[in-house]
């Protein structure tokens, strides 16, 4: 029974009191206003914590108070009219509620006498102006876009709430120019790598795919560790041990329980600074031999001495045929070398095969001599890394190297150029058609680059898989789903340093391509 109104089964107990009760109305009820006006004080000042000081927030508050202003002021009104008390004049307002606006005659003659006389007075004067606001032409409007009331944006995080979970970057420069940039989120694991400034951009046609080449040779051993050294090393560890290389970079990573960050970035400064490139494996051959028999001995200097380079060479090439296999890399192979065409970026990573099949260790050795500079090199590390402490541990790895200056061909930096063309490679044995449409885009550094980002974000990708149907919010996709224009489309924003690639990548049926092409360029 609640023990408020003592007639009404309860169903609540209040948390402060523990007394049980049956409804809003008797935990509002003023035998228990102790309790009430302590939750609703409670209530107030923990939003108003939440809140701070935000202005649209206060304009918020200020409405509800208005509000409930006026609702005690009906509330007053009711009780004067129950007095009979009405003999005031009716306000402006009231007199017009019903006049339509529009109709100056109508209107004129709701006016009083005296109203009548100021408003021809202020024609006189001139005044009259004053009380019809300025037109603001559209165009000169500072904040174009509406502003959205706060709870229609529920769904949506704050800026400043995103911002909390985001911590801060650091950045320190080494005296050899190398890099150190961390966001330390506390985390228990860690990922750090070394982002190289080098990449298939910085070959030239006869040796392009010796920064790929390199990545590869990366993990065959170091003058301190043999490469089942460093793979045992690396697993007992529970680590994660990767590298990739892009058109512009080469980049070297880890990911590793927090505590073991020093380890793992001395590995990472041992790999890209003692890696043997195949050496060390010809020393291991030979003392093989010596032990099993003396006749070998000959045969092997004469193999050059570089037997894993061989090795090498025939993952590399299986790698390519792979990549061959995969129709999307090949169309983005393609793009490059038209829209880039003669230049480095037109190039592919992986190289031509007459490459691969000749690149030597000396194409090895000279590569790393003039790319892998502190001065290249960036040492990013997120999760639970502390800055200073890596900071300390690259001066430990790295602060011996070098500097080193940029001293490949100047003239490479700036010889992209961008070419309106296209590729088309005709097979009509496949059932469907790849296809990536671009235009030149923005540079990393490029203030158009965040649009163009905004832009692609808009168009998205969609893929018949996809549930979603017509419920899409891209047009294109829904368009897709409406006529049967393709399987999926990505659209893509690839930056280089002073250039990019934006535009759409569609898979479609050969017959609709027409439409599909059209319908996405529109
Ligand atoms: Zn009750
Ligand atoms: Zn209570
Ligand atoms: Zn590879």
């Amino acid at each position: 029974m609640c023990q408020l109104c003592n007639s009404i089964r309860s169903k609540y107990v209040c948390p402060r009191c523990n007394i049980s009760y049956c409804s809003v109305s008797c935990y509002k009820s003023p035998n228990h206003s102790d309790c009430s006006e302590e939750f609703y004080k409670g209530n107030v000042q923990e939003w108003l914590a939440a809140e701070g000081t935000d202005p649209e927030a206060k304009n918020e508050m200020m409405e509800i108070l208005k509000r409930i202003n006026q609702q005690d002021d009906e509330f007053d009104d009711c009780i004067d009219e129950s007095d009979g008390d009405s003999d005031e004049e009716e306000s402006l307002s009231d007199r017009l509620a019903m006049v339509d606006l529009d109709n100056p005659d109508e209107l004129w003659a709701k006016l009083l006498p005296e109203e009548k006389q100021e408003f021809l007075e202020l024609i006189k004067s001139g005044d009259v102006a004053k009380l019809v606001p300025e037109w603001e032409p559209w165009w000169e409007d500072k904040h174009p876009m509406p502003k959205i009331p706060k709870r229609f944006r529920a769904t949506s995080a704050h800026l400043s709430e995103v911002l909390v979970n985001c911590p801060p970057t650091k950045t320190t420069t080494l005296n050899n120019g190398m890099r150190i940039a961390t966001e330390d989120t506390g985390d228990l694991t860690a990922t750090i790598g070394l982002w190289i400034d080098a990449g298939s951009r910085c070959e030239n046609e006869s040796n392009n795919g010796v920064a790929h080449f390199l990545e590869h040779m990366a993990f065959k051993g170091t003058s301190k560790r043999s490469q089942v050294d460093l793979e045992l090393e690396v697993e007992n560890m529970g680590a994660h041990l990767n590298a990739y290389t892009s058109r512009e970079q080469t980049v070297f990573y880890a990911k590793c329980l927090k505590q073991d960050v020093p380890k793992a970035l001395e590995i990472l400064s041992d790999i890209l600074q003692n890696s043997k490139l195949g050496e060390y494996r010809i020393m291991f051959s030979n003392y093989l031999i010596i032990s099993l028999n003396l006749c070998f001995i000959v045969h092997w200097p004469s193999c050059s001495g570089e037997n894993e380079i061989e090795r090498e060479r025939g993952v590399i090439l299986r790698e390519m045929q792979e990549v061959e296999t995969n129709l999307q890399e090949v169309v983005f192979d393609h793009l490059h070398a038209t829209a880039f065409q003669g230049t480095p970026l037109g190039r592919t990573i992986l190289g031509p095969t007459q490459n691969i099949k000749s690149i030597s260790r000396n194409d090895l050795v000279e590569y790393i001599k003039t790319y892998y500079k502190p001065s290249r090199m960036v040492l990013a590390g997120a999760g639970g890394v502390d800055h200073n402490e890596l900071v300390k541990l690259a001066e430990q790895h790295f602060g011996k190297a070098e500097r080193g200056e940029i001293t490949a061909d100047p003239s490479l930096l700036g010889s992209i150029r961008y070419t309106g063309s296209e590729i088309r490679v005709r097979d009509d044995a496949m059932p469907l058609a790849h296809v990536a449409i671009a235009v030149e885009g923005a540079g990393w550094e490029s203030a158009d680059n965040i649009p163009l980002m905004i832009a692609n974000t808009l168009i998205g990708a969609w893929d018949r898989s996809q549930g979603g149907g017509l419920n899409n919010s891209s047009k294109l996709a829904l368009a897709c789903t409406q006529d049967n224009l393709a399987h999926s489309f990505q659209s893509f924003n690839t930056c280089y340093k002073d250039t990019g690639l934006w535009g759409i990548y569609l898979v479609a049926q050969t017959l609709s391509l027409d439409v599909s092409i059209t319908d996405s360029l529109r």
